[in-house]
């Protein structure tokens, strides 16, 4: 019921143009250099804002409430900044970093703050984002863009394993992507967005 609310053909569509304007496709997929892509995006690490402000690691997981990553948006400018820990520790591993970051950019590319902005009417440029519809989407968008299913059989993606490997997610972002995946494998039907996938990953992974 909830999933409804989820614009799934929506957001895979925002995957494919981002693919078509990568010069190459290759897994684990770079997410940070997709933000090189987005006109009006930039990324910065904690622990560059960190030495920038000459301010404590601590203060920036403050700032953004969060101890893994954040989203500055500027409504005047309608320009973002991600910001995403890069520190590896509590858990923080290189996988879980992918994920965030590829949610944040989720985020962005959805219009999650502009959006809500408009909608507060907020002064506030570090908005947090709370609305559960949102989260699903950029979970949606990071899972999709990270770990795309059409190209599981292309890969020969045959466990959990696999996904860690192939796509480079987490542990636990692996078995579950993975359980989704096998999960609909009796009932996706392959659309021109799987076959549109594919081709530009046969013509770009060079
Ligand atoms: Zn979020």
């Amino acid at each position: 019921m909830i999933n409804k609310m989820v614009r799934y053909i929506y957001i895979n569509n925002l995957i494919l143009n981002i693919y078509d304007m990568l010069p190459t496709i290759q897994f684990p997929l770079d997410i940070k250099n997709v933000i090189n892509y987005l006109p009006n995006c930039r990324y910065m690490s904690y622990q560059d804002f960190a030495r920038i402000n000459n301010c404590s690691i601590n203060d920036v997981i403050q700032l953004c409430e969060s101890k893994s990553g954040c989203t500055h948006y500027d409504i005047k400018q309608n320009r973002y900044l991600i910001l995403c820990n890069q520190s590896t520790q509590n858990n923080n591993n290189i996988g879980r970093q992918r994920w965030t970051c590829g949610h944040e950019i989720g985020h962005v590319v959805c219009n999650h703050h502009a959006i809500s902005a408009y909608e507060k009417l907020s002064e506030n440029s570090l908005l947090q984002i709370n609305n559960a519809e949102y989260e699903m989407e950029a979970d949606y968008f990071a899972a999709t863009i990270l770990a795309p299913f059409p190209l599981f059989k292309l890969l020969n993606i045959k466990s959990a394993i696999d996904v860690q490997n192939i796509f480079g997610l987490s542990t636990e972002a692996s078995f579950y992507r993975y359980k989704q995946y096998i999960k609909g494998l009796g009932t996706r039907i392959k659309t021109s967005w799987d076959n549109d996938i594919i081709r530009l990953y046969k013509q770009k992974n060079i």
